[in-house]
């Protein structure tokens, strides 16, 4: 077997070493062939067989999914097995397969497809989508007889390797919807062809706290299902079949990497302060209510960003007041007084509720998305604001607004929340009538005009992944420009010291929440900004206080300055460099 290395993006740190486990896009691979007659009965039974494997595999995740695990997985994949058992997709293949003489992954596509057809004459909009279920469960057959799971076919055997950290993931693309699901699972690592350092796939990675690559280009036509993969998520480098000595290297790698994670431990109650004296807030980013437990162990000492839309991914409908009310007061609670910044619905772009569902349009980064979408449609932004100020009567919520861009838009805002606190005053519910709202800082525009929103707002945080994209106009999602995704580049950090001055001189708070928060070659440089609260994924929260414990805030001052007077990116890596010595 031929060892090789594939080079991409490395998003979360971590070395693993297991076997890969391909998510294929198996539709477009499926060819037609014609096959003799005296091969058709063989063929149709090798249908037959991939309809009971997937038919036992999905009853297989059903009876395996945690108690915890939305209620609306279950239904999923109860829908797949009926329609596995539906005559149009486990019987008329075989009659194509015996009309047409073709191989059976060719007539269950034809088979598909005309379903799919069908499916699009329905007028409405539910049943319309239910073809999404059709293409899903298809796709599950073909993967079968393709023999994409062929070393995993066994869900046993795939959840030993589960349970042993063994399995690496590799796909094209995890959809943000999908990875929230692998939340539950215990994969060694992930890696996909594409995608940027900051989508929200690379994000998720990150918050599951297991090594990641993105933008590898063609991971998934070189690699083959079961092959031993190391990946390298420092230096975003995977290694196919590697040779003992490598193999041995890398197992020293990790349990030297190991064993830096456990002397972290060693600072976990330790307060966030400088060498001289100055208080370092840092808070966690969660994406959903579970999340807080990870942000705790951490030490985090507040939530800096908790990004409402998860709740609205891999469902069909809405989750109404009530639901919402329930997971925002779950995470209040949980921290006990400590800050909870919940951030108002940030849908749009790269974060769909259903990827399947997207309208397309041009530049869905620079389109109806976040706050825009929030007040063009203000029925879900009420029941919202209604769900966030009742769980605000728990605990320490503070709301955050994504994306604002002018002080319209602010205003706006701040008469739809006016509008959500009078009808609650009406019901006689309780609520913080002094709830603190804040606002992203993630468009230049408000980046240069940040001293206008820090007058008009309680804080500001600055959104970073945002930040970077929208100045150096690079799309976060896109592999293909993902080196030159730096936020290094002397206009991020001029926009970055601009709303931390304007915070400062309004006494108001700013913080990063955006990934440049966890990156710790980035913590000393941002201390020497001015800037005193960092919101990150847990995962990342001890080794920037290792930072902050050996930061020299009037040395770091005076460093960032002359980096702050560099223009050329070039002199400015060096010099973060040297002062990351200090
Ligand atoms: C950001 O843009 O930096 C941010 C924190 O928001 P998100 O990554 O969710 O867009
Ligand atoms: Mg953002």
């Amino acid at each position: 077997m031929t060892s090789f290395s594939i080079h991409g993006v490395g998003v979360s740190s971590g070395i693993a070493i297991g076997q890969a486990h391909l998510v294929s896009n198996a539709l477009l691979e499926v060819v037609h062939y014609q096959l003799p007659k005296h091969l058709i009965n063989d063929e149709i039974k090798r249908f037959s067989d991939a309809i009971a494997t997937v038919k036992a595999d999905l009853e297989q995740i059903n009876s395996s999914l945690r108690k915890n695990a939305p209620a609306e997985i279950s239904a999923f994949i109860s829908t797949h097995l009926m329609m596995l058992e539906d005559k149009s997709l486990s019987e008329i293949p075989k009659e194509i397969i015996k009309n047409e003489q073709c191989n059976a992954e060719w007539a269950i596509k034809l088979q598909m497809d005309d379903i799919v057809d069908q499916f699009e004459q329905i007028e409405d909009e539910y049943l319309r989508e239910r073809k999404q279920d059709v293409i899903q469960v298809v796709e599950r057959i073909i993967k079968v007889l393709l023999g994409h799971q062929n070393q995993l076919t066994s869900a046993q055997q795939t959840s030993v390797l589960l349970q042993e950290r063994k399995l690496i993931l590799v796909a094209r693309d995890i959809s943000p919807a999908d990875a929230i699901q692998f939340k539950q699972h215990q994969f060694a690592a992930f890696i996909t062809d594409v995608g940027g350092a900051t989508s929200h796939t690379a994000i998720l990675a990150r918050s599951l706290n297991i090594p990641s690559i993105v933008a590898l280009q063609r991971a998934r036509d070189l690699i083959n299902d079961g092959e031993l993969i190391i990946v390298d998520g420092d230096i975003g480098v995977v290694i196919v079949n590697p040779s003992k000595e490598i193999l041995a290297e890398y197992k020293l790698r990790q349990e030297q990497w190991e064993l830096e994670q456990q002397k972290l431990q060693r600072i976990k109650t330790t307060k966030a302060i400088t060498i001289d004296g100055t208080v370092i807030e840092l808070f966690a980013n969660i994406e959903v209510p579970e999340d807080v437990a990870a942000a705790k162990a951490a030490g985090a000492t507040g939530i800096g960003l908790y990004r409402t839309e998860f709740l609205f991914m891999n469902r069909r409908d809405m989750p109404d007041e009530e639901e919402q009310f329930i997971a925002y007061k779950a995470v209040a609670l949980a921290m006990k007084g400590a800050p909870v910044t919940i951030r108002t619905l940030d849908l749009g772009a790269d974060k769909q509720i259903n990827p399947d569902s997207v309208v397309s349009c041009a530049n869905p980064a620079l389109g109806l998305r976040a706050i825009r979408l929030c007040l063009a449609e203000p029925h879900i932004f009420h029941t919202q604001l209604r769900a966030l100020l009742r769980a605000s009567y728990f605990g320490h919520v503070k709301i955050l607004i994504p994306m604002l861009c002018t002080l319209a838009e602010l205003r706006q805002t701040k008469l739809l929340l006016e509008r959500a606190k009078q009808s609650l005053r009406k019901d006689n519910i309780l609520f913080d009538e002094n709830i603190a709202l804040g606002g992203m800082i993630e468009i230049p525009a408000a980046a240069i005009n940040a001293e206008a929103f820090a007058n008009e707002l309680d804080f500001l945080s600055i959104g970073t992944n945002d930040l970077i994209q929208y100045t150096l106009a690079i799309d976060r999602t896109d592999d293909a420009v993902a080196h030159l995704y730096n936020p290094l580049h002397p206009s991020v950090l001029k926009l970055i010291s601009m709303t931390i001055k304007a915070g400062a001189k309004l006494e108001k708070s700013v913080s990063i929440c955006g990934e440049m928060a966890g990156d710790a070659k980035m913590t000393k440089l941002l201390i020497g900004m001015g800037l005193r609260q960092f919101s990150m994924h847990p995962s990342h929260i001890l080794s920037i206080k290792q930072q902050v414990l050996h930061s020299q805030l009037e040395q770091l001052d005076t460093q960032a300055r002359k980096v702050l007077g560099l223009t050329d990116i070039e002199k400015i890596e060096p010099l973060v460099a040297k002062f990351n010595q200090l």
